[in-house]
């Protein structure tokens, strides 16, 4: 059985209207002639092109993907294709800037929408991030805490813009995802006594307790619009988790009374979510992980098997599709949850693009600073080491 989505809130509508404007001759063509077009200016750049999808795009674009995957996946691939001149990137911004310090230096990233941006990599500024770490150090917390221990480690996910990854690095933390949280959580209380763990409370708190067991009251969450946090020195210093007060709008819609109805409509079925959903939704579903583990969870279940799925629709439609009939795979959420921002980046978009590449005209370059770039490397090198 097929999830079909049909309605998007108010809020998806106005933002699915914000994308980069496009030149008036490719507005307005028909599907089939942007598949025809696409795949003939892909085909002329060959191995000079390389297309990566994330799982969340929408299917007329990531069709074209050489490759597909999450963030992490994806990350690994850029070194697998060096005779590749252009990166297409078709997902958000944060995803090419990861990809520019990780590729060759004759490699051009691009972003077909430069209005593809992640809501929550924007909830994490540079400049809060300065004045956070300033006040843990007049707090006393991020001093040296004893046997070789920092007093802090921080740990940025990867939906996080590059400065704030170059922070980090420089700061002797890492990069993490959704697939490496728990490897990456006790690398770094090898390290420190506490970890300041940004932009995504959700994912930090999930992790920390239902891996770690750390308890829940061993837990704050640093407010960046409150001087020191809106905390007392000393619940930061009894704290093992520092959450910055950053989450996923999409993930975020998921509820526990979603999985009750679920349940109620679908004897026997299982639910499983994205660790970006709230602790209780976790605590309520049967199983948690990063969308790689979704996919093969789903995929090597049982026969008959039935579905409730907590992440980004398109992922969501796409598995219901590759597993029926065997298999049954719903929305958890039956309006759908999409991510408005992902959906920005449309095939005209990727048509405008490759176009132009074949024409010799590179549009949408993303390019990190080169002043952010070193220690941007350091932690995505630590990230990828992590598994
Ligand atoms: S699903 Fe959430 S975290 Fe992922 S890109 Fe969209 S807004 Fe960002």
């Amino acid at each position: 059985m097929a999830t079909i989505i049909p309605l998007l809130t108010d809020f998806e509508k106005k933002s699915i209207g914000e994308r980069q404007a496009l030149p008036e001759k490719y507005l307005g063509l028909s599907d089939v002639e942007m598949d025809v077009r696409i795949a003939a200016a892909r085909e002329t750049l060959g191995e000079k092109l390389v297309i990566l999808g994330h799982h969340y795009q929408r299917d007329e674009v990531i069709r074209f993907a050489d490759f597909t995957g999450d963030s992490f996946k994806l990350s690994r691939q850029i070194a697998t294709r060096p005779e590749a001149d252009y990166i297409v990137f078709c997902g958000v911004h944060f995803m090419a800037e990861s990809a520019d310090v990780l590729c060759h230096p004759h490699q051009q990233v691009i972003l077909p929408d430069l209005a593809a941006g992640c809501s929550m990599s924007d909830m994490a500024d540079p400049d809060q991030l300065a004045t956070c770490w300033e006040e843990l150090q007049q707090m006393g917390i991020s001093d040296v805490a004893g046997a070789g221990k920092a007093g802090v480690v921080p740990v940025t996910y990867i939906n996080s813009a590059a400065s704030i990854k170059a922070f980090i690095g420089e700061r002797g933390g890492t990069v993490c995802t959704s697939g490496n949280a728990e490897a990456t959580l006790r690398w770094a209380f090898a390290r420190g006594e506490r970890i300041l763990f940004l932009p995504d409370q959700h994912l930090g708190r999930n992790t920390a307790y239902y891996k770690l067991g750390i308890p829940l009251d061993e837990m704050v969450v640093w407010d960046p619009n409150e001087i020191f946090g809106g905390l007392e020195p000393e619940q930061v210093r009894r704290a093992k988790m520092i959450l910055w007060k950053g989450h996923c709008s999409v993930h975020e819609r998921f509820t526990v009374a979603q999985i009750e109805a679920v349940r109620k409509q679908h004897p026997g079925i299982r639910v499983i979510v994205h660790p970006e959903v709230p602790w209780a939704v976790v605590n309520a579903a049967d199983d948690n992980g990063s969308t790689e583990y979704i996919l093969k969870t789903v995929r090597n279940s049982p026969e008959g098997s039935i579905w409730a799925v907590g992440t980004e629709v398109h992922l969501v439609n796409r598995l219901a599709n590759e597993v029926a009939p065997g298999k049954t795979v719903i929305s958890l959420d039956q309006f759908g949850c999409l991510c408005s921002t992902m959906f920005r980046v449309s095939p005209n978009h990727l048509l405008w693009i490759l176009e132009e590449l074949v024409e010799g005209r590179v549009h949408n370059r993303i390019v990190v600073p080169d002043d952010q770039k070193h220690w941007n490397r350091v932690a995505l090198d630590r990230m990828l080491s992590i598994q």
